[in-house]
């Protein structure tokens, strides 16, 4: 489960043992578990009521992690863009009105839920809190990008801090079916600079360069579309249209 992971961690998962696994004897040793008694097929057993197994994870910081990362939503943006029709690479940028306003209400949500103010908090939980401000208004400017153009669209955002941890959105926009126009992705965006260009065809390269920010520290998060990158995903989409 912990791949190549440099400092992999151990997670608890609670879960009820199997009748297959307790008649292996794989149980035997354990005197701290319960026991369920009951009759099978093969006739009276005892099953073990819940069991807690240890799983190694990714510590999902270290380098090889966040390569692993990028590997991974880079194939699966890939297939995207295969998928699609034409696909739009994007930035989103705050104007300076904009950060203050979401500077303030990040402030308030941190010392209404934590009882601290944004500036105690470390550089990665104030570019966090900060970003959770601004969600929402990606949301909406997805929304009016869809109703403006009536197009089906898939996306990958990626949130990355500027130098002054203020954080600013790349995106890669899928287009399925109906076509969106240049002006309209810019001119939905109220909430400061934006830029969007195509990505030339069979050119599926372009897309690490969204990508590639998602490798640059533990600190980018990522938001996509359900199912990206994955078959299920385009089969439901071809299903709707
Ligand atoms: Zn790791």
């Amino acid at each position: 489960m912990h791949g190549d992971c440099l400092s992999p961690v151990d997670r608890a998962l609670r879960g009820v043992g199997s009748v297959a696994l307790a008649r292996l004897g794989q149980w035997q040793d354990d005197d701290d578990l319960d026991y369920v008694e009951g009759h099978g097929m093969l006739g009276d057993f005892k099953e073990p009521a819940t069991r807690t197994v240890y799983v190694r994870v990714r510590c999902r910081k270290c380098a090889r992690c966040l390569a692993h990362k990028r590997r991974l939503w880079t194939a699966r943006a890939m297939d995207e863009v295969r998928w699609s029709m034409r696909t739009w690479f994007g930035t989103l940028t705050v104007s300076p009105e904009r950060r203050f306003q979401a500077t303030m209400l990040a402030d308030k949500r941190v010392s209404n839920t934590r009882c601290e103010s944004l500036s105690s908090l470390s550089s990665v939980e104030r570019t966090r809190a900060i970003a959770r401000e601004l969600q929402p208004e990606v949301t909406r400017w997805m929304k009016r990008v869809r109703k403006a153009s009536r197009a089906q669209l898939r996306y990958l955002l990626v949130c990355e801090p500027h130098k002054d941890e203020f954080p600013h959105f790349h995106l890669l926009l899928h287009e399925r079916g109906q076509p969106v126009a240049k002006r309209t992705l810019e001119e939905k965006w109220s909430y400061g600079f934006s830029n969007f260009r195509l990505v030339p065809a069979g050119e599926v390269a372009h897309v690490g360069y969204v990508c590639k920010y998602i490798s640059k520290s533990a600190m980018t998060r990522v938001r996509a579309s359900r199912r990206y990158g994955q078959p299920a995903g385009l089969i439901r989409n071809a299903a709707k249209q």
